[in-house]
């Protein structure tokens, strides 16, 4: 290809800051010359066929052999990207209830539950990862975040033998996901596990097991330490609770902290701002996300209104999933849908208006399926 062959029509924008193409070494051919050369912050990057099919074949072919080139225009179209559309943060409760109700599953409707999930295109990521806007759920799928609040013992269940060996019971939420994860690699495991100190998963060895939690690549939140009610408490009560579980964590699993809350009851301290970061006894915990109780699917990262601080969550009852999976099935062009790749941010052309470009960061921005609307 010529480096002055630029497209009629642009396909695909990518914007980004020059230096992050200089920088990146992503980009290869055409497109690294033209970014050397423009100086300008939005780049063409798929130029279309031109009714020279050549040319597009070629572009495919090449980045289908780099691993590092950005999704193509035919790719984003392929999966339907959105990754301006809706994430559900689905709260659990009770793993392992004998009977279902809206804060306790089976262990066989939570099976039945990540079936579903699987079927219908979601994949699980971390609540860190979608915060920080870390999306590698592959092309085509749907991230899905999972949380457990109160550290039950059927979250993380261990059996004991005689002998001293420990395992983990393949009946606990843990053991499940884990399972699940291991015959389905697209759909992942990882889950967030808001506890309390009562003491965490309230069975011995709690130590042991919130290291290995984070060694499985679980994720271990703040549900403060006595289920307590915040709007009730004064300021130094509120940074007691919640300034206990991060640091007991953190003595716990070296090297680990503890980033986000979920507030028990969904209610807040009257001073919200001792959610979000305060101090008790000489230490400091800080959150990168507050998660409320339900009810709705949160926006994504990258729009206007995101607001890490005050997250919702779907409540994980048989009922609610049903009504969101299902609005999901019939909106779809709500839904988040991953192009496969962290460094960008794909979305249908339209969408550019839900956009903080902000929150963008060195994200690069690829808008496809301009041609149709024009
Ligand atoms: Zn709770």
């Amino acid at each position: 290809m010529k480096a002055h062959h630029l497209p009629k029509k642009l396909l695909l924008f990518l914007v980004c800051t020059l230096s992050v193409f200089l920088l990146s070494g992503c980009l290869h051919g055409e497109e690294q010359r033209q970014a050397a050369t423009s100086g300008e912050r939005q780049v063409n990057a798929a130029p279309e066929a031109d009714g020279d099919n050549d040319s597009v074949t070629q572009v495919n072919g090449e980045e289908a052999a780099s691993e590092k080139a950005y999704p193509t225009e035919s790719q984003l179209a392929e999966a339907q990207a959105n990754e301006a559309g809706q994430v559900m943060i689905l709260m659990y409760h009770v793993i392992g209830a004998d009977k279902e109700s809206d804060w306790a599953q089976t262990t066989d409707n939570f099976r039945r539950d990540l079936q579903m999930f699987y079927e219908q295109g979601y994949s699980l990521i971390s609540l860190k990862d979608f915060v920080n806007n870390n999306i590698s759920t592959p092309a085509g799928r749907t991230p899905l975040v999972l949380t457990f609040d109160d550290g039950t013992v059927g979250h993380f269940r261990c059996i004991y033998g005689e002998d001293g060996s420990r395992q983990i019971d393949p009946e606990c939420a843990v053991g499940i996901l884990l399972d699940f994860g291991q015959k389905h690699p697209e759909f992942g495991h990882t889950a967030t596990f808001y506890v309390n100190n009562d003491p965490p998963f309230s069975q011995k060895g709690w130590e042991d097991k919130l290291g290995q939690l984070v060694e499985l690549g679980f994720d271990i939140g703040n549900h403060s330490v006595s289920h307590a009610k915040l709007n009730k408490l004064s300021a130094e009560e509120v940074q007691k609770e919640l300034a206990g579980i991060p640091r007991l964590v953190e003595e716990t699993v070296p090297g680990y902290k503890v980033t986000s809350l979920a507030l028990p009851y969904g209610l807040s301290p009257q001073d919200y701002s001792l959610a979000v970061r305060g101090t008790y006894d000489g230490y400091t915990y800080e959150h990168d996300a507050v998660l409320r109780v339900g009810a709705n699917p949160a926006l994504s990262p990258v729009v206007k209104n995101f607001d890490p601080m005050r997250l919702p969550r779907v409540m994980a009852s048989t009922v609610e999933l049903q009504k969101w999976l299902e609005y999901f099935q019939k909106n779809p062009s709500q839904r988040y849908i991953s192009d496969g790749d962290p460094r960008t941010v794909a979305i249908p052309a339209g969408k550019e208006e839900l956009l903080d470009q902000s929150k963008l960061q060195d994200r690069v921005l690829l808008v496809w399926g301009k041609e149709k609307q024009e």
